[in-house]
């Protein structure tokens, strides 16, 4: 965890982000900064579907993609749409900590109870949708599964800033992850 860097004022905004849409999100997000008017998408947000996170950005800041994880994998056409069609140059891709989407084995029965109880599904569907979706919804680690994932973005769109950050459930603050080459 201490490949993060807290952002408690603009001088702790990574050189690369200053004067980014990333740096705007950290002001904005982090630190109060008055909202700006935007015409149109600055960003392409990846951020996980966990109910705990709440972004504090200006209308029509960015395109916001929630999924599992912050996993983008099977996001791609949405990805392609917003910069394509958007406009947008630059991508934050924000993990978080307590993520559900590590270790899901450690919650396969409750997934499966769940399955059966909230939703009515027979046991042998719901075995079959957690042995199928599992292995390409798990993330291991939330700081290594982003900065993997920003790795993967940069060869797949490679005029396109790619930003890995975290989000900390306890703090609703956003962090920068050092990459050390
Ligand atoms: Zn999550």
């Amino acid at each position: 965890m201490n490949r993060l860097t807290a952002v408690h004022s603009v001088d702790d905004i990574f050189p690369v982000y200053k004067n980014t849409p990333v740096g705007s999100l950290l002001g904005y997000h982090n630190l109060a900064h008055d909202y700006g008017t935007y015409t149109q998408a600055q960003l392409l947000i990846g951020m996980c579907m966990d109910n705990r996170k709440h972004l504090h950005i200006p209308d029509n800041f960015a395109y916001i993609i929630r999924a599992g994880g912050a996993n983008l994998r099977y996001s791609e056409f949405k990805v392609s749409y917003a910069i394509a069609v958007g406009g947008v140059k630059c991508i934050a891709l924000i993990g978080h900590n307590e993520c559900g989407m590590v270790n899901l084995a450690a919650r396969k029965e409750a997934f499966i109870q769940g399955l059966i109880e909230n939703a009515g599904w027979e046991r042998e569907w719901a075995e079959q949708h957690f042995l199928h979706f599992a292995p390409m919804f798990e993330i291991g680690n939330e700081v290594d599964f982003v900065l993997s994932e920003a790795k993967r973005l940069r060869l797949r769109y490679p005029k396109i800033q790619v930003a890995p950050l975290l989000y900390k459930v306890e703090d609703n603050l956003l962090y920068q992850i050092r990459e050390s080459a």
